[in-house]
Formats: C-alpha cells, sequence, structure tokens
C-alpha cells in the first residue's frame, strides 16, 4: 500500500509492519517478524526493487519483531544496515534484557549475525534524517521523509488515533515523554508506525503530551 507518495507499507508485514521509501537510494525501515524475510522480498519485487535496487536498511531499534529479517535481507540485497549505536549491542544479543524483553528475546529466536553501521550523529541515511527518540529503549530512533516520520515504536495507532507506545514496553518512561515533545516539535503530515496503520497528524500528536 503506499501511503503517500513514494513511501509504501507492506502490508505482509502486518504485525510490525516494514516500509519502503523510493528515491534515488531506496531505504526498507525496519525488517519485521522473523519468518517474514520472503514475503518481504516478494512484496519489494511487486514494487519493482530487486535484489541490488535496495541500498540501505534502517533499524529503529532492537526489539526482535523489528530486527527478525534483517540477515536475511542484509545476504539477499548487500545493503547497508543501520542501527542507532546504543542499540547494537542489543540487537548482537550481547547486551543483557531487562523485564519482559528478556522473555522475548528467549522466544523469538532470531539471526542476529548482520553487519550492521551506527547512525552519525545528525545523520542521514538514503535520505531519511535520523532523528533520535530514546525511550522505548536506549537509542530509539524516528526517520523522516519528506513530510511523513517514520515512527517506529515510538507511537502506536489504533482506529486512527495514536497513543504513545504501550508503557510495560517502555525501558525509560521520562526519556519516552521528552521524546515525544521533541518529535512533535518537528513538522511532519504523516505518522507511520510499525504497530497499527498510518495516519494524518492532523492535531493528534497533541493527544500524546
Ligand atoms: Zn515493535
Amino acid at each position: 500500500m503506499e501511503v503517500t507518495k513514494g513511501i509504501h507499507l507492506l502490508e505482509e508485514t502486518k504485525g510490525s509492519f516494514v516500509y519502503v521509501v523510493l528515491g534515488d537510494e531506496p531505504v526498507l525501515v525496519d525488517t519485521g517478524m522473523a519468518g517474514k524475510g520472503e514475503q518481504i522480498i516478494a512484496a519489494l519485487q511487486r514494487i519493482g526493487i530487486g535484489p541490488t535496487d535496495l541500498a540501505h536498511i534502517v533499524l529503529t531499534h532492537h526489539d526482535v519483531d523489528h530486527i527478525g529479517n534483517a540477515r536475511q535481507l542484509q545476504a539477499w540485497s548487500r545493503a547497508t544496515v543501520w542501527a542507532p549505536e546504543a542499540e547494537i549491542p542489543y540487537i548482537h544479543g550481547a547486551a543483557r534484557e531487562r523485564g519482559i524483553r528478556q522473555v522475548l528475546k528467549a522466544l523469538m529466536r532470531v539471526d542476529r549475525s548482520v553487519d550492521v553501521r551506527a547512525y552519525e550523529a545528525g545523520g542521514r541515511v538514503g535520505g531519511l534524517e535520523v532523528i533520535p527518540a530514546p525511550g522505548h529503549t536506549p537509542g530509539h530512533v524516528c526517520l523522516r521523509a519528506g513530510d511523513t516520520l517514520l515512527a517506529g515504536d515510538l507511537v502506536t495507532t489504533r482506529r486512527g488515533a495514536l497513543r504513545p507506545s504501550p508503557g510495560f514496553l517502555t525501558w525509560d518512561k521520562a526519556a519516552l515523554r521528552r521524546s515525544l515533545q521533541e518529535v512533535g516539535r518537528l513538522t511532519f503530515d504523516w505518522v507511520c508506525p510499525a504497530h497499527g496503520l498510518p495516519v494524518r497528524r492532523g492535531n493528534l500528536w497533541e493527544t500524546l503530551l
């Protein structure tokens, strides 16, 4: 589904949506839950993206439902995989998880042998702005492509309403709050979360603060 010009949601990844941003350097945003690699590849090919076209894979954070197919998609495309520096030890399984994430890590097996580069501060990847938005996890980022915010798990949507990411999965609630405020100061029209369908911003962001 094309959300807005050049930004596609891959419907096959319902549960933890993956997006593609077309342009000179097509970018995949997150990689969904493990086991969806073939479906993601088929969906990319349907919108005209072959293995040599995909330039970058950007990860918003390290949760298993976002990094699930990173290794497979990297092997397929040889794209550069980017992640927040603070998330990389978690992606590789080297850092110890807390609380519910310990359980999720044990239950949801992921190939963690992905070669990851850290975003540079204030950097851009394939035309997307990297926006630090810690709280859900220590290094969580959002990405902005034109007037579209690829929100990762900063927010979720349900029946057209915006919500902060759920408290039981929040690493630091105060940090999440600050991130909601700071991201809210930016200009964007569309909000594309991993969990829930995209919504137009309108004045919905105010309901989060
Ligand atoms: Zn998630």
